[in-house]
């Protein structure tokens, strides 16, 4: 598979794919033109903010089926477009909270003790050291709008210089607050009482321009405002203005609205009282071949056909539930596969039965396992974790979850029934061991038996010699036979078989099968999860 990287990234995450069979090609300063060009011929695309992944470019992007964002934001990809044509986007949410974090550290020292203008009066041969008294942090309150995965790490941090902290965040717990010694307050207290400010919201509807020239009027005189979260949740041309009114004391900005910050659009230009710096919040080494190894495991996590714990457009779900129904995502999609083999006519219905353990959690990113495998082998276009829901609506299948708290024969069990406009067909999976997937059940027939890659399901009239007359004609085709089973339970005189091949079956071969007296339905499955 081939993977395009567009934008500088570490070379660790390159090295990985590489060592892991993936061929890279690294072309960076592409524009649009160029990459539309020659995007159709990549299965994988690594970007950082740099790269503009356009609806024209998922357009041309005839193979695409993943987007690496090496970093957090993702405003430079089409979100929309990649998620309608079912490409994952994924990023590297965590490696960079380090980095960012120590940044806004760094800022709020150095705008609290004029370092950079310190420096820069002592290179151009000054020695004065009245002009650059500074205020100590010690006892100020620092104000956090955003106690997340960066905001919670400088409430700490901060903590430690003996300032007061306290927070708005809207969608964190008041006992998470607690926890960390952040009190949790609404936006006009702490607008009102903080003497620093610093924003750590992604940028969404709610947060762009969330901090205006009319917030920053509610802001105590005298106060620093930090920015090291995303350009556009802050009017920096509102901030010029109450720095130059002397409203706000000082500044310390990372990042802007449009990005590069050139000469010409920056409202700071000639302003003693700011600190600015080029978007360089992740710029650590750690940080950066953090985001590169992360994006690059994610990419071929993607590739795989598994689910993305760090994808942007799929369900998110957090690591300790994506731990526990991790083993269960193969067995999931061979049964969906089973199912749609199975199934005859238009599928109607789609229900996923849930037993034990199973029941307890959080089994939607199962589900649509089932779904993948169910729809990939009827569908041209790929189906995965991200289109698979809206495929499904699309055609018209009603999906349903079901709990069941009994639980039943088996333990933490998965019952799949599938009904089309001719009837109903279930399979019943679960793993042994937490790894060794088993079909302990299909149509009522109790079995147990390896969903291997190539499947054959024949039932058939319960009587003998079944078995030997189906051994014959696999052994004259050479066809090695990896596993058999026979229904453990007859259903009425009939009985089903399930085997297991090392290969594809000719379909002469099939033809022999099926003529075989008492042979009632001769399915071959192909088992193999789509990638
Ligand atoms: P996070 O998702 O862990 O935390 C964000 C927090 O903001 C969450 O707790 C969320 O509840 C809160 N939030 C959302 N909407 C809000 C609202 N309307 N008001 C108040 N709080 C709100 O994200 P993170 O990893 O901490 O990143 C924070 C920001 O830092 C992001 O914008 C990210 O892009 C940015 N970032 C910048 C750099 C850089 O180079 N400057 C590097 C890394 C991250």
């Amino acid at each position: 598979m081939k993977i395009l990287v567009s934008d500088d990234v570490s070379a660790k995450g390159v090295e990985l794919l590489r060592r892991n069979g993936y061929h890279v090609d690294i072309k960076t300063n592409l524009d649009e033109k160029d990459l539309i060009t020659c995007i159709g011929e990549y299965d994988g695309l690594i970007t950082r903010s740099m790269t503009h992944v356009t609806a024209e470019v998922i357009e041309a992007a005839g193979k695409l089926k993943i987007i690496g964002r090496a970093g957090v934001g993702i405003d430079s990809i089409d979100l929309k477009a990649a998620t309608a044509r079912g490409i994952i986007v994924v990023n590297a949410p965590t490696s960079n909270t380090i980095a960012a974090t120590e940044h806004t550290c760094a800022m709020i020292l150095a705008v609290t003790r004029h370092i950079p203008q310190a420096h820069d009066s002592l290179m151009a041969g000054e020695w004065n050291r009245e002009k650059f008294t500074g205020i100590q942090l010690k006892d100020k309150t620092v104000g956090i709008i955003g106690v997340g995965r960066i905001g919670s790490r400088i409430a700490k941090r901060m903590q430690a210089m003996e300032m007061k902290t306290i927070g708005y965040d809207p969608y964190i717990p008041e006992e998470r607050g607690k926890q960390l010694g952040c009190e949790l307050v609404d936006l006009d207290t702490l607008l009102r009482e903080a003497d620093y400010i610093t924003l750590h919201t992604p940028l969404t509807k709610e947060t762009r321009g969330m901090i205006g020239a009319e917030e920053i009027a509610k802001m105590k005189k005298g106060v620093r405002v930090i920015n090291v979260s995303r350009g556009a949740v802050l009017d920096i041309h509102a901030l010029a203005a109450a720095l130059k009114s002397g409203h706000v004391a000082g500044a310390a900005v990372d990042v802007f609205p449009e990005e590069p910050l050139t000469a010409d659009i920056n409202p700071f230009k000639g302003m003693e009282n700011v600190v600015i710096t080029p978007h360089i919040g992740a710029s650590t080494v750690e940080a950066q071949e953090g985001v590169s190894v992360d994006v690059a495991e994610g990419i071929m996590a993607g590739l795989r056909g598994e689910p993305v714990p760090t994808a942007v457009n799929m369900v998110p779900i957090a690591k300790n539930v994506y731990l526990t129904i991790q083993p269960y995502f193969d067995l999931m999609e061979r049964i969906g596969i089973i199912g749609v083999y199975l199934a005859e006519g238009p599928m109607k219905e789609i229900t996923v039965e849930y037993t034990g353990k199973l029941a307890e959690t959080e089994t939607g990113l199962l589900t649509t396992a089932v779904l993948k495998g169910a729809l990939n082998p009827i569908l041209q276009d790929s189906v995965n974790f991200v289109n698979a829901p809206d495929v499904a609506k699309q055609r018209h299948i009603s999906v349903k979850e079901i709990r069941s708290a009994d639980p039943g024969t088996f333990v933490d069990a998965v019952t799949v029934r599938i009904v089309t406009e001719k009837g109903e067909h279930s399979i019943v999976g679960t793993l042994f061991n937490r790894t060794e997937a088993k079909i302990v059940q299909i149509d009522g027939y109790r079995v147990d038996f390896t969903p291997e890659n190539y499947l054959i399901l024949a039932p058939h009239i319960d009587q003998p010699n079944m078995i030997g007359q189906i051994s014959t004609i696999l052994g004259e085709a050479r066809i090695n036979i990896t596993g058999m089973q026979v229904g453990n339970m007859t259903q009425k005189g009939t009985n089903i078989m399930a085997i297991a091949v090392a290969d594809d079956i000719p379909s002469n071969v099939m033809l022999k099968l099926k003529a075989i007296d008492g042979i009632l339905d001769m399915k071959l499955i192909h088992c193999e999860p789509h990638q």
